[in-house]
């Protein structure tokens, strides 16, 4: 069973804003003297510093690290939700067996490895819209998104969406009326989220590609819905 979703907002937020405020704040708040640091940054220098250490002491393979990384870059996007989504709405009884087990669910079309084992999906209806975050860091369903954008690693982000989630939707030019709970998710390393978004009006006659062609990452975090063009 998924844990109960950390918030559930009532409680509208401030006016609108364009999702670019966010990743704004981030620099923003970000103000310390960086000015003539010189590139690579201090964290990539960090990275750098430990991978030559596994690989030195023979505990990682360079080649299998770098075959990761291609993997996560180039082949896994966020291609791989949009069909599972487009099936889950072709197919109840996968739609079914997705929203009980996630991770075996999506293991059928190919996709799973060591991020998708513990995948919950979580569905949204016209009365529930769901919100995925991580507020400690950035876990995030990589086997069906690919990495994670920006916005959902910044600060702001990780905290404004479980103190305002209707602001940060409202920002992200959603606009939910009151009637519509929002549930706000928070992953962990051990457990990640997908929103299974609504199929949109006026797509009755699209198949199970032209259906996956409309879903968007956005949509599958929770902070857009899915529109039939
Ligand atoms: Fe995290």
């Amino acid at each position: 069973m998924p844990a109960p979703p950390v918030e559930l907002a009532t409680s509208p937020g401030p006016g609108p804003f364009a999702s670019r405020d966010i990743i704004a704040t981030t620099m923003a708040e970000h103000d310390h003297d960086h000015a003539h640091q010189a590139v690579p940054s201090d964290l990539t220098l960090r990275v750098k510093a430990l991978e030559s250490l596994l690989v030195e002491k023979g505990l990682v393979d360079p080649a299998a690290l770098d075959a990761l990384i291609e993997t996560y870059e180039h082949k896994v996007g966020p291609r791989n939700g949009a069909r599972v989504v487009a099936r889950a709405w072709v197919d109840p009884t996968f739609k079914q067996r997705l929203l009980a087990e996630g991770g075996s669910a999506i293991r059928e079309l190919g996709y799973g490895g060591a991020q998708g084992e513990n995948l919950v999906v979580v569905e949204n209806t016209p009365g529930v819209h769901n919100l995925v975050v991580c507020t400690l860091c950035s876990c995030y369903p990589w086997s069906v998104l690919g990495l994670p954008p920006v916005w959902y690693k910044s600060a702001p982000y990780r905290s404004r969406a479980v103190i305002d989630p209707r602001g940060v939707l409202r920002e992200f030019g959603l606009d939910l009326p009151e009637s519509v709970e929002v549930r706000v998710w928070d992953s962990t390393a051990e457990l990640r989220y997908l929103v299974l978004p609504e199929r949109p009006g006026g797509t009755e006659n699209l198949d199970e590609e032209a259906l996956a062609a409309l879903v968007t990452r956005d949509a599958m975090v929770g902070v857009a819905k899915v529109t039939a063009s």
